[in-house]
């Protein structure tokens, strides 16, 4: 592997670009007309324009890409997160190309990125799941299954992702026609309109294992992370490892994500997600992926997952034993977005001052620079500050120091939001559930 393709952009392209760098590897950024200016293109060795903003038109379209792939002359193509991550078609065009997909094989990606299919592989596994439909609920049989399952229910897109594609039905009489709802909006968002349902927790917290495989067979978890906050099944502020676990319920939850992943001789970067309840594990999916959050496994573990990541694509065997793997200190990550604190409500626009906070234990995966105009027409994330502390205390006091020392002028973003979080008393006492900011955000 010589030269690899990015085909993402944001925080993500310029993650990627740096440790393609450290690799001694060329990169090539593509990005829209709209991206024009954004850093991930300037990072990068080589930069092609690939269509026009929308991104069914440049990011998501496989053609396109596949010819600026064609063009520079690349033998790898890094997915990053979103877009086109979890395609397996995506995954198997790059195999007919020749060219090397930085991620798991396009079976692997069929099989664990579709939730009804993931369920099965859990059982196989004797993975503890929530109670639900066996598989792709039909709506004359909705109601039985929910009846037997007791309400409230989720219903859910089995090729659904990134928080959308779920609705929780509260009332037996809103169950049919929610039903008809989320399968259309499946179909239109994800191509398949199958759909699934699952008991609904009320107050579960959202706990994931980073686990990592290669293609020789060996297979490592990294730890937990802890996703519990989140607004609209989108998480906010991400930690590492989980503030209440027990010893022995961190063992316990590492084993099943590795029971999974043998159980489908799963080959690249993962993550295994569970709800947690009561002292339970419930498994919810794999994402085939790196993820967002993947910082804060980096932060306790020393670990560069992402290098990690495209040396197993390489054929590389894992370098380290799980005993060799340990956890140190505590992680958290804020996600910045383009905002209304408040309402919530995106606000892109031109930056007309940015300044990155920084000091000890301070990181920040940014896409921001002075001058810079945030296009309206992707996600609202624009930046991730990641704060490392010996002990959770000092890692909580490191972020609020973080974010007021960070400048973002000319937009509105979440950063006073995440203060208020960093501030509430329920937090610093980890007494929360996935819950919490709905709550939070209605208190403003
Ligand atoms: P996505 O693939 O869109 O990320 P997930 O399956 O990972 O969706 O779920 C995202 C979030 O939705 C979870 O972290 C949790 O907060 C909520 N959620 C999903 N399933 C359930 C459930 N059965 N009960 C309660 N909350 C759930």
């Amino acid at each position: 592997m010589q030269k690899v393709l990015i085909a993402n952009r944001g925080e993500i392209a310029i993650r990627i670009i740096r440790a393609c760098q450290e690799l001694g590897l060329k990169t090539v950024a593509i990005h829209s007309t709209a991206d024009r200016d954004s850093l991930h293109a300037k990072f990068a060795d080589e930069s092609i324009c690939i269509g026009p903003g929308p991104s069914g038109l440049s990011y998501l379209h496989i053609p396109s890409i596949m010819s600026a792939a064609e063009i520079s002359g690349v033998d790898a193509i890094h997915p990053g997160y979103g877009f086109l991550a979890e395609s397996s078609e995506f995954a198997r065009v790059c195999a007919d190309y020749g060219i090397t997909f930085i991620g798991p094989t396009p079976q692997q990606i069929q099989q664990l990125g579709n939730k009804v299919n993931a369920r099965e592989v859990a059982i196989k596994a004797q993975v503890p799941l929530l109670p639900g439909s066996p598989r792709k609920v039909e709506r004359d049989e909705a109601m039985a299954i929910a009846d037997a399952i007791g309400f409230p229910v989720i219903i859910k897109a089995a090729a659904g992702g990134g928080g959308r594609g779920m609705k929780v039905v509260f009332a037996r009489e809103d169950l049919v026609q929610q039903l008809a709802i989320a399968e259309q909006e499946a179909l239109r968002g994800f191509g398949c309109g199958d759909c699934f349902l699952e008991k609904y927790l009320l107050a579960p917290r959202h706990i994931e294992v980073q686990i990592i495989a290669d293609q020789q067979g060996n297979y490592r978890h990294l730890g937990e992370r802890d996703c519990t906050l989140q607004r609209r099944h989108q998480k906010v502020l991400e930690e590492a490892p989980s503030p209440v676990l027990t010893p022995a319920e961190r063992q316990q939850v590492a084993a099943y994500a590795l029971a999974l992943v043998q159980a489908s001789g799963y080959q690249s970067l993962g993550t295994v997600e569970f709800l947690y309840e009561a002292g339970k594990f419930y498994f919810m999916e794999i994402n085939t992926r790196v993820q967002v959050e993947h910082p804060v496994t980096e932060m306790v573990t020393g670990l560069d997952l992402v290098k990690e990541q495209i040396l197993i694509a390489q054929g590389a065997s894992l370098g380290f034993s799980q005993e060799e793997v340990s956890s140190t200190g505590h992680s958290l990550e804020c996600r910045v977005n383009a905002e209304d604190p408040v309402s919530f409500a995106p606000w892109p626009g031109l930056v007309t001052a940015y300044h990155e906070p920084g000091g000890p234990g301070v990181r920040v995966d940014s896409m921001v620079y002075t001058g810079y105009r945030i296009p309206s027409l992707y996600d609202s994330m624009i930046a991730k500050v990641i704060t490392f502390g010996r002990d959770r205390s000092e890692c909580i006091v490191r972020m609020r120091r973080a974010l007021r020392e960070m400048k973002l002028e000319g937009i509105r973003t979440n950063i006073p939001f995440h203060l208020r979080i960093l501030d509430h008393e329920d937090f610093l006492a980890n007494r929360y559930a996935t819950n919490f900011l709905q709550e939070l955000s209605k208190q403003a």
